[in-house]
């Protein structure tokens, strides 16, 4: 079910549960800022999510309220995982989901990581 990208935190989202180790997931990459683990239903060969550890629901959330060494951490952080995923010479992409028209179901900040073949045309027609 898609969620709005506005809204308070969700403390009992799935990727909260996550972060906290009540879920478990398939961690390829974790520092003080991010944790990176394979989406539990991939849609490519290479399909992992970048979560920051902190309560953001959306990119604008994100952008608008981080701090610059949270912001820089993320941001480094998703770099870090398509360079050590070796995806950075056949190529990737990223995606983030926000609110009901991008049908974000997760409502803490994610982006999507997909690699692993040609991966086609940015949006279906
Ligand atoms: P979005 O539509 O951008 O909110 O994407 C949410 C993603 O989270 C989907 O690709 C799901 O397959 C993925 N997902 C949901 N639950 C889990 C989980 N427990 N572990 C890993 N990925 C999950």
């Amino acid at each position: 079910m898609a969620v709005a990208a506005t809204g308070d935190y969700d403390d009992n989202n799935i990727f909260a549960r996550i972060l906290r180790g009540e879920i478990p997931s398939q961690r390829v990459f974790e520092n003080d800022w991010a944790v990176a683990f394979h989406d539990i239903n991939p849609q490519a060969p290479v399909h992992v999510l970048v979560i920051p550890r902190g309560r953001w629901r959306s990119w604008a959330d994100f952008a608008a309220r981080a701090g610059e060494a949270e912001i820089a951490g993320f941001v480094r952080a998703v770099g870090q995982v398509a360079h050590d995923l070796g995806l950075e010479e056949p190529g990737y992409r990223l995606l983030a989901n926000a609110g009901l028209d991008a049908h974000q179901e997760v409502p803490h900040l994610h982006v999507h990581l997909f690699g692993g073949r040609p991966l086609g045309p940015m949006l279906a027609r």
